[in-house]
């Protein structure tokens, strides 16, 4: 995926106009946008297309699929239909749940991205130490895409060193959660930033200072 100036725009805002005005401010600067259930389930899917129609973004669903196969199925299809580009599946629910996103995702030219570990504190009970086998079922299965934590640069580190640097890694947690933009990249393709953004007083000014924290 083609992410401009490598940051992806998390709009977790509940209410589409506002929403909309954020990114209207913003969208010189950026051409992809993550939406997960938030937005989702204040607005609808349609969400989706009036970021694909009005600026033309890759939409990225953070639906954090996590179900049997048929549900995943079901809900991914629903997603690639309403216009979505790609999708966030988690990977604990195992290789055969995450294939039937990628199936489904083929019949529309769709990415999957595979989750491996969280960027919150919490991420550490229980998806870590699992992460690692996340990330190298994911190799298996040809998994080019995947998300892990800027909020802990070592585990960001391996997950890398895991998939290659062939692979595609975004990464959460910067700026609000305490991931560094600049750091994080040494290791991440792309960074996902929501709040440090869209709840700033001035989003055009905060995506621009982060930026030039970049240069
Ligand atoms: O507002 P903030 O920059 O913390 O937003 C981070 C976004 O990334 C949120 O949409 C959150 O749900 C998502 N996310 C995350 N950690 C993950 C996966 C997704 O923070 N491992």
């Amino acid at each position: 995926m083609n992410i401009k100036n490598n940051i992806i725009l998390a709009m977790d805002l509940m209410d589409i106009l506002e929403a909309y005005e954020v990114v209207e401010e913003i969208s010189d600067y950026i051409n992809t946008i993550k939406i997960g259930y938030p937005l989702t389930l204040a607005e609808g899917l349609k969400s989706i297309g009036i970021f694909k129609d009005n600026f033309d973004f890759n939409v990225i669903c953070d639906y954090k699929v996590a179900d049997i196969p048929e549900t995943n199925s079901k809900i991914a299809d629903l997603t690639f239909n309403a216009g979505a580009d790609a999708i966030i599946t988690h990977g604990f629910v195992g290789e055969d749940s995450v294939k039937a996103c990628l199936d489904v995702a083929s019949n529309y030219n769709g990415d999957v991205f595979l989750l491996t570990e969280m960027s919150h504190p919490g991420a550490q009970m229980f998806l870590q130490g699992v992460a690692d086998d996340i990330a190298k079922m994911g190799l298996e299965m040809g998994i080019k895409n995947y998300v892990a934590p800027s909020t802990r640069l070592n585990r960001l580190s391996e997950i890398r060193n895991i998939v290659g640097k062939d692979s595609f890694i975004i990464s959460p947690g910067v700026g609000t959660q305490g991931g560094d933009p600049k750091d994080t990249l040494k290791y991440a393709d792309a960074l996902i930033i929501g709040r440090s953004i869209y709840a700033s007083n001035n989003p055009k000014e905060a995506i621009e200072s982060i930026l030039n924290s970049l240069k």
